[in-house]
């Protein structure tokens, strides 16, 4: 079958965030559709009640339009300028087993760096190379030459 080769971190990375972000607005969907369901049984017995639980239902649902609004910052919008978006990534080579990393760029990296410890063995992985990326066209998200 064709099994594709794993696809990075990255990915994993971005779906967990999205995933905490559509937990909260489930959690907080649920607790305002509860205290809309609570204002509305109390509202014949206990009106000053059923208001406060109305209350909160309607600004547990606004707390999740902001939410949605937050995440989509430019999707509605076409952005009349483009940003150039210029990558800066980091190769880091272990002196003893030659094992070699790519990660983005942190500030305070620099060339000759020992920056962290290997994996592979006990010794410190140093900086060889920080490269800039431009992305011309926004698809071609080719990384292969930095692995
Ligand atoms: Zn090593």
């Amino acid at each position: 079958m064709g099994e594709k080769p794993g696809n990075g971190s990255k990915a994993a990375a971005g779906m967990q965030v999205s995933w905490v972000a559509y937990a909260a607005i489930l959690v907080v969907g649920l607790l305002s559709l509860f205290s809309l369901y609570m204002g509305f049984i109390n509202y014949p017995d206990n009106t000053d009640v059923a208001i406060i639980y109305m209350f909160i239902g309607a600004a547990g649902f606004a707390a999740i339009g902001y939410m949605l609004v937050r995440g989509k910052p430019a999707s509605a919008k076409n952005e009349p300028l483009e940003v150039k978006k210029v990558e800066v990534f980091t190769t880091l080579e272990c002196p003893k087993c030659q094992q070699k990393r790519v990660r983005d760029f942190k500030r305070g990296d620099y060339v000759f760096k020992d920056d962290e410890p290997c994996t592979r063995c006990d010794g410190m992985m140093m900086i060889t190379k920080i490269a800039r990326k431009k992305e011309e066209d926004g698809k071609k998200k080719d990384e292969s030459n930095w692995l």
